[in-house]
């Protein structure tokens, strides 16, 4: 049987993108159908904007400590509207970069929804049916609104917060994972008021329980009202502005109310059914570690899997399912101790296991953690704290985790991915030279064990 094409990408997102070149460099013919703009998410609406918004949301932070080094800062002020226009162009500029990479390299760009009409055919939104050997499913994922309340016509999401023709002075803020934590950061710097409302007890669920109390803490020192435990209720549009109430009985005025609730796998009215491609309850295509579904012909990459939902993460998936299928190179992806960062000021970095899942895991955990004041806040006077912290097995001396709330601390995480993936003992870290001064040196001094836990075995339990 003659396909129209060897391998037929949907979304042209960071695992679809890296997947349809890959698959490109090595003779295939291979097209992709995007529905929105080249780049995906991530590109488009997601990390890159967001770190574009983190840098403008820290320059109030550097005026202020400015004056403590000597320098007079004048007036200051802050346009929206400025900064919306610099994201465009520069979102612009990548979009088209992605593009013309996929030109260069041979692959058809179809601007199209597609969707799957069997194991081997896609139907495209401008009426024509393609078929393909191989179909690659790299839909990413969309914003999900939860609980749905009345009124919640009236909120934004991530998609939206972006591009919003006025900046909200006042911003409610609903949720408590990523996403919520870096626009809180992002909104209450820039200068708008910022309630943060979720329904646990502590921001940033499945992250180190001393991280998570860290980062409550830097939230704090933002301006960041939190409100834990308490949620919307229901949202009326009066003049301009949203009248929330709450689930506390009180109630708010706002400019906007973002939920950052979560996101769910984008693949409604995908036909997964007419192809017969598995899927879980939340909707998330069903793969093995080779990115294969049930189907043969059909694969699927990145946060269409709903596994780890990271940009790097999206890429290799791709790289290697490209690799494997059409390169015959049989490279897996390692889905351990990958590094990831929050980017709220001073950010989150870390890598391994948090001290919750060592000490399930474990026999003996040592903790080595410290907490200071970062050398930039000596004369700037800012009320600031870096902390870091080391998990350690008891046992074999092994690296188990490294979590580290300070600034550039995604950067440290990066670079500690590795020796904790090459197996580094903390004998390791302390062989290591330090560089000083920086905040990273306190990661090879460490010394001091903060805490050790020991399991409590069966046979030591007093029975009485
Ligand atoms: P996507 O990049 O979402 O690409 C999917 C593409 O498919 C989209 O372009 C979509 O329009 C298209 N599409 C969907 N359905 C169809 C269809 N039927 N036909 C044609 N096209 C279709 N990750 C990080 O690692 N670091 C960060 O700092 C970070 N920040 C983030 C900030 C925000 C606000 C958000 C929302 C996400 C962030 N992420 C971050 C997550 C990251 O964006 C995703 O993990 C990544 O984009 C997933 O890549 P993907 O290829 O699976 O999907
Ligand atoms: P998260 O899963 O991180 O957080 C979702 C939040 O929504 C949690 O606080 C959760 O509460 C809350 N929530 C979920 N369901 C409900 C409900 N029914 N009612 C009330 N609250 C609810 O998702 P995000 O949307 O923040 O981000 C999606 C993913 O995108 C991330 O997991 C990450 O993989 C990726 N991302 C990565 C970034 C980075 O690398 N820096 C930045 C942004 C996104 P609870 O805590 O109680 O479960």
């Amino acid at each position: 049987m003659t396909f129209d094409y060897d391998l037929f990408v949907i979304g042209a997102g960071s695992g679809g993108v890296r997947a349809a070149r890959i698959a490109a460099g090595y003779g295939a013919r291979v097209a992709v159908a995007e529905e929105f703009r080249v780049g995906g998410t991530c590109v488009i609406r997601g990390c890159v904007p967001k770190k574009l918004y983190v840098y403008a949301s820290r320059f109030r932070d550097d005026f202020e400590d400015a004056e403590g080094f000597g320098w007079t800062v004048g007036p200051v002020a802050f346009d929206w509207r400025k900064l919306v226009a610099a994201k465009d162009k520069e979102i612009a500029r990548l979009s088209a970069i992605y593009a013309a990479n996929l030109e260069k390299a041979g692959v058809e760009m179809v601007n199209a929804r597609a969707t799957l009409a069997g194991a081997n055919a896609v139907r495209l939104s401008d009426g024509r049916t393609a078929t393909a050997r191989v179909i690659l499913i790299a839909t990413g994922g969309a914003p999900t609104i939860q609980p749905a309340i009345p009124g919640v016509e009236h909120a934004i999401t991530s998609n939206e917060i972006f591009d919003l023709p006025e900046f909200p002075g006042r911003l409610m803020v609903v949720g408590a994972g990523y996403i919520a934590v870096e626009f809180a950061s992002v909104f209450a710097r820039l200068g708008a008021q910022v309630t943060q409302v979720f329904r646990a007890d502590r921001i940033l669920r499945g992250f180190d329980g001393d991280i998570r109390l860290h980062a409550t803490e830097a939230m704090r020192h933002a301006g960041v009202r939190l409100m834990p435990g308490v949620l919307p209720k229901a949202i009326e549009k009066r003049g301009g502005a949203l009248h929330v109430a709450l689930s506390d009985g009180s109630m708010r005025e706002v400019d906007q109310i973002l939920f950052a609730t979560g996101r769910a796998p984008a693949t409604q009215g995908l036909g997964l059914e007419a192809a017969g491609v598995a899927h879980d309850a939340a909707g998330a295509v069903r793969v093995d570690s080779h990115a294969r579904t049930n189907v043969p012909s059909i694969y699927a990459v990145g946060d269409v899997t709903n596994r780890v939902n990271l940009t790097p993460v999206a890429i290799r998936e791709g790289h290697t399912f490209a690799d494997r299928v059409f390169g015959d190179r049989h490279v897996d992806v390692d889905h351990t101790r990958i590094p990831t960062a929050v980017f709220i000021t001073p950010e989150i970095g870390t890598v391994g296991l948090t001290e919750e899942e060592a000490r399930s895991m474990f026999d003996v955990v040592d903790v080595y953690a410290t907490t200071f004041r970062p050398m930039k806040a000596t004369l700037s006077g800012r009320v600031e704290k870096t902390f870091m912290k080391i998990l350690v097995d008891g046992a074999t001396d092994k690296v188990l985790g490294v979590h580290i709330l300070g600034h550039e601390a995604g950067e440290m995480a990066q670079l500690l991915a590795i020796p904790l993936r090459m197996g580094a003992t903390k004998a390791d870290f302390d062989a290591t030279m330090a560089l000083h001064p920086t905040a990273a040196e306190e990661l090879v001094t460490m010394r001091a064990r903060s805490v050790r836990h020991e399991k409590v075995s069966a046979q030591s339990i007093p029975t009485g």
